[in-house]
This record gives structure tokens, sequence and C-alpha cells, in this order.
């Protein structure tokens, strides 16, 4: 592991930190933390007003060019590091576990990837979160119920105007089984206007009695 993950601070270089920490403790306090998860109508849950019907909403950073929060969310998505993505995840679970407010939920729901897009990734980053909050949350992950479709270049141009439409994702639920009767929260690393998150829960919320709450790792304008 060390060889391809070099046991250093991603903030600042410093090799202090135990084998599941990507961050040292210094670096942890300087996350610009927003609040939002035990906040009541914070800027995430109005995101969804008249959009979709959302239980609880938040992120937990506030997400910036050229910081440290930046650096860790491309160490999840693009240099393959899963130990920052449980980490990060980890990190996610105790402010939702600290919040309160997400206590009736029944389980978690990573934001899927299209096929192509984790065939060339490797993993999806969003089950990285998931996986790291069950961690420290004790709630059940599940994968694979819902599926993001990947359009086609013949589906490209015949719906041009559907596919600008749904630019953000259309997703399919595979298995509404495992889905009803329960209150899902869904994961993904950062919420900027909310639209794929809100397509994916619209079709969650065709299922026959579900709820739906969101949480990312960063929030950004
Ligand atoms: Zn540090």
């Amino acid at each position: 592991m060390h060889l391809f993950f070099p046991h250093n601070c991603i903030g600042c270089g410093t090799d202090v930190l135990n084998d599941e920490n990507t961050l040292c403790a210094h670096c942890i306090t300087q996350l610009p933390e927003t609040n939002f998860l035990s906040t009541l109508n914070n800027p995430v849950e109005k995101l969804f007003y008249g959009r979709m019907q959302v239980e609880q909403a938040g992120s937990a950073f506030y997400f910036s060019k050229d910081s440290l929060l930046q650096n860790l969310i491309e160490q999840l998505k693009y240099r393959e590091n899963q130990v920052a993505g449980l980490f990060l995840g980890k990190m996610l679970g105790n402010i939702i576990n600290n919040a309160k407010r997400f206590d009736d939920i029944n389980a978690i729901v990573p934001l899927p990837l299209n096929e192509k897009k984790l065939f060339k990734r490797g993993y999806n980053q969003a089950l990285l979160l998931a996986k790291g909050i069950a961690e420290v949350w004790q709630k059940p992950v599940i994968e694979n119920a819902v599926e993001r479709i990947l359009f086609t270049e013949t589906q490209t141009k015949k719906d041009r105007i559907l596919r600008w439409q749904t630019m953000e994702g259309v997703f399919k639920v595979i298995d509404a089984s495992v889905l009803k009767n329960k209150h899902i929260l869904l994961v993904d690393d950062i919420v900027t206007t909310g639209a794929t998150l809100e397509s994916c829960g619209t079709s969650i919320l065709q299922i026959s009695n579900t709820k739906i709450s969101i949480c990312t790792l960063a929030y950004t304008i």
C-alpha cells in the first residue's frame, strides 16, 4: 500500500499519522465546515425546494478552487486513492452521526456512475464515501439497485434535445424490492446545481413508500 500511497498527510506532508488517515489532526481542523448537515433549511435543502421532496440534505465542507478540499477530491476521483475515499467517508459519517437529523434513514445509496466512467475510473468515488459513512454510522449500503444510463452515439443524435435536458444523467431503477419502504440517503462527492441528485432521487421516489435525503462531501455555488 505504501508504495502507491506514501503515508504522508495530503495537507502538510507530515508523516506522523496513523495508517487509515489521509490528513493529520491539524489539517482536519483547516477544512471549511459548512454545518449544513445539522441545520434546517440550509442552502443544500433550498436547492431542492419545488423540485423534489427531500427530507434532509446537507454537505460537510465548502468547496473552493486550489484548496485542500479540492486536492482531496482529486485524490478521491482521479488518483485512485481509495484510502482517501474511505477516510473522507468516515469524516462525513461522523458529521452525519453527530447531526442526529438523519437518524431515521434506513440505507445509503451512492450516486451511480455510468458504465463507461466506471470502467475508466475503476471504482465509484461515491461508493467509497458511502462505505466510509457506513463504517462509522452502521447503516447498510445498497449498491447496484439504480443504474445510470449511458447515452450511445446514435441516441445522442436522435434525441439531441432530450440529451441536452438530461445532460446531468438519467437513472433507472434495477431492483425496486431492496429500496421500497425505505428512507434512502443519496451520497455524492459534490453538489452544485443538484440536477444529478434530483434526477436519481426522482427515479427512486417512484418506488412505493420511499423517502430521500441527500448528503455530499462538498458544496459549491
Ligand atoms: Zn497535515
